[in-house]
């Protein structure tokens, strides 16, 4: 699997936003420094969206 390709299988999964508790899909959403997810409705502006996040992080090791 390639970085692309593990990236893209990450953002499909879902995740509850911590704020009000709907499920999204991982690449809907915002992170924070402590690895919580929030939707489009709780983020704040500290928060990084996945898009941003996921630049840096290598997906495969999830899947491997
Ligand atoms: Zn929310």
């Amino acid at each position: 699997m390639t970085p692309e390709e593990a990236r893209e299988k990450f953002g499909q999964r879902v995740q509850r936003c911590s704020g009000c508790f709907v499920a999204f899909h991982v690449k809907d959403l915002w992170i924070d420094e402590e690895g919580n997810y929030f939707c489009d409705n709780c983020h704040t502006e500290s928060n990084i969206h996945f898009n941003q996040y996921s630049e840096d992080v290598d997906f495969s090791q999830f899947f491997s």
